[in-house]
């Protein structure tokens, strides 16, 4: 069922704490932790604690939760102060555009230059 906690779910074993993660914020509904491989110097995930398994079952199903992750990755993109220079979230969404972990989750990437067009 949509948000409920999944037993093969990476992000959802870090949310219950199975698995370690570096953690930025926690708030009663959003996670944050930087990325295992990070590709630039600020590479942070912000997830919703609830199981949804990309940003669009994410907006549809819970839209309240959705403002709370792009909130929290705002506040993160200042904690880290990539603010002045620019910095960027994205949601990969479906294989095709490189997800690999089916638990919604925002990439908040600052730091560096970021190129236009992502490869
Ligand atoms: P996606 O490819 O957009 O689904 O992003 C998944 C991200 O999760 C990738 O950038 C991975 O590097 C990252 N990742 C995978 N396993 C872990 C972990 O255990 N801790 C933190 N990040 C992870």
């Amino acid at each position: 069922m949509a948000g409920e906690p999944q037993a093969d779910c990476l992000f959802c074993k870090i949310v219950a704490g199975e698995v370690p993660a570096t953690v930025v914020r926690d708030t009663e509904t959003v996670l944050a932790f930087r990325d295992i491989n990070p590709q630039a110097p600020t590479h942070v995930l912000v997830i919703p604690k609830a199981h949804y398994r990309d940003a669009a079952a994410l907006a549809a199903g819970a839209p309240d939760l959705a403002a709370d992750v792009l909130r929290e990755a705002g506040e993160i993109a200042a904690q880290e102060k990539t603010v002045e220079r620019g910095y960027r979230i994205v949601f990969n969404t479906g294989a095709g555009a490189g997800q690999t972990v089916f638990h919604a989750h925002a990439h908040v990437l600052g730091g560096r230059g970021l190129e236009w067009p992502p490869g």
